[in-house]
């Protein structure tokens, strides 16, 4: 027998290294840009957090990990807004550790880089309060990966220099410092320097640096809107305000610059940059978010359904305490999936209530959710329909078969079953309600802003959902976008709707939805 080559990290399974404790205060770096950039420990603290501070620049996505009934503040300075007083966010890290809460301080990037994360800390250090700090990545790491922008390299850059372009307020600016970098170091990476760019970039060449030295500036570095200007140091100031480049952005100047030519990848990804709109249930939109900034796009929630209780929730309650007297048990979705298992539980149930059931999945995001609760379904539909599950299931013989799904679908299932001669009973695992007119009213003001690109039909109730939200004018808005939609069912039943369909996906699954829109973009 072999043994582990590694002694446990403790980061097994989902579980993280520790959690903040009641009274402490944890500093975390949220990473820049991309929320997946957290670390694992950062992650753990914001798990397990009471309060939350929080800047601009930590991804608010990140807030999502949070506990419900966690308190987030925002202290961030935003839109002109003049940042609230760092004693002011200090006094309250500590009233609250006072108080025996678990607080998270998140900043953007590293706690300690170009932030006041020392100071927060001296402060605390100073009162007693117990702290700890979780480094995040830096900015500037972003810019290099994902920008392609390596900040050293061995042929052309053996030194990089990290130096903010806004001194401390009250200070002017002098260009002496400058001067004296230009030509001490390969890599300039200038962070807050917007503003002062052409005074910073005039001292640098005054200092000895060629004009001619590649300049590059990396707007939202890391994220769906990044923008990277490449340039030259003599005349990128000009073209920051010719192209309107503005915070956050980091500049970097030196032959590095050249290499993102040969190592660019982000801005090259089949949807980079797009906003695609997800009208799904919460649950499910958290995993096609994924999906989603896995191929550079940015993800604009929106549930316009919700997955309530059915009218009879103890008719299901009964199905399931039943489920070995069928022959075959189909589920037709996820939902359908999570809410038959939270009947089992609550009757102390688990997997072995199907007893001899054979089991059934229309598609693979139901597969994975039964896979998830120990069950590998004895047929996944090769085509994703409810004709093509009950073919199957008819294939390998059937007589007493139970469907488990929303209240309000197609039955295109049990009525093909039942037509073989099959017993089918029917049971509602949940039901589905639509989002308030009020929300309409946002959403029909997102299409109009032009602020999305597409939008993303994963089933026919979120398409005939999005549509009556958007009452009449549901065929001009959804024709300022690209409608992409999962399978011929859901297409249906938007061209029902008088709803034109640009793309849709030869697998009826998310991500082959999200391949065929690539396809359509390149
Ligand atoms: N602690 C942070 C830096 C905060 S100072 C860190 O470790 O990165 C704020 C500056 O960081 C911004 O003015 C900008 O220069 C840079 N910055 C932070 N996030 C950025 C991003 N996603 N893209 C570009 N620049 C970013």
């Amino acid at each position: 027998m072999c043994s582990r080559p590694f002694p446990a990290c403790g980061l097994e399974k989902g579980r993280y290294v520790r959690a903040v404790t009641p009274g402490t205060v944890w500093l975390v770096g949220a990473g820049p840009g991309d929320p997946t950039l957290i670390t694992v420990r950062g992650r753990a603290a914001l798990e397990t957090a009471d309060v939350v501070l929080y800047d601009a620049l930590s991804h608010p996505s990140l807030l999502e990990l949070c506990r419900p009934g966690a308190e987030l503040r925002d202290v961030g300075k935003r839109g002109g807004r003049k940042s609230p007083s760092q004693q002011w966010i200090t006094e309250q890290l500590i009233e609250l550790s006072r108080a025996g809460k678990r607080v998270v301080r998140l900043k953007g990037g590293d706690p300690l880089l170009f932030a006041r994360g020392a100071e927060e800390a001296e402060a605390l250090a100073a009162a007693g309060v117990s702290f700890e700090i979780v480094p995040g990545l830096p900015s500037p790491s972003a810019l290099a990966a994902y920008a392609g922008i390596p900040l050293t390299h061995r042929e052309v850059s053996s030194s990089v220099t990290f130096i903010t372009g806004t001194d401390r307020e009250g200070v002017s600016f002098s260009p002496e410092r400058w001067m004296k970098l230009a030509n001490a170091t390969d890599t300039i990476c200038i962070l807050m320097g917007m503003r002062r760019l052409a005074e910073i970039t005039a001292a640098l060449v005054r200092g000895g640096r060629a004009p001619e030295t590649p300049a590059a500036v990396v707007e939202w570095a890391a994220r769906p809107e990044q923008r990277v200007l490449v340039s030259t140091l003599g005349d990128v100031a000009d073209a920051v305000l010719r192209e309107g480049l503005s915070n956050p952005a980091i500049v970097v100047v030196g032959e590095v610059v050249r290499l993102r030519e040969r190592i660019r990848w982000y801005d090259r990804l089949p949807l980079f940059g797009k906003r695609l709109l997800v009208p799904r249930a919460m649950e499910q939109a958290r995993e096609t978010s994924s999906a989603i900034r896995e191929r550079g796009a940015e993800p604009v929630l929106f549930p316009v359904i919700e997955i309530v209780d059915p009218p009879d929730p103890g008719a299901l309650d009964r199905a399931v305490r039943g489920l070995s007297s069928y022959d075959w048990v189909l589920f037709t979705s996820a939902n359908g999936v999570e809410r038959a298992f939270a009947s089992m539980g609550r009757a102390g149930l688990d997997a072995r209530a199907f007893g001899p059931a054979r089991v059934g999945a229309i598609g693979p995001g139901t597969k994975t959710a039964l896979e998830k609760r120990g069950i590998h379904p004895d047929v996944v539909a090769r085509e994703f329909v409810g004709e093509g599950l009950a073919r199957e299931v008819l294939a390998l013989g059937a007589k007493r078969v139970l469907v488990l799904r929303a209240l309000v679908a197609r039955d295109a299932l049990p009525d093909a079953l039942r037509s073989a001669g099959v017993s089918v009973d029917v049971v509602a695992a949940y039901r589905t309600v639509a989002a308030s007119p009020e929300k309409g009213a946002a959403l029909a003001e997102k299409f109009a802003s032009g602020e999305l690109d597409v939008v993303l039909f994963t089933s026919s109730s979120t398409a005939s959902g999005i549509v009556d939200l958007l009452g009449d004018r549901a065929a001009e808005l959804l024709g300022k976008v690209v409608v992409a939609s999962i399978g011929p069912v859901t297409s249906e039943t938007l061209r029902g709707h008088g709803i034109r369909v640009d793309v849709s996906a030869s697998e009826y699954t998310v991500s082959g939805l999200l391949d065929a829109l690539g396809r359509h973009f390149s």
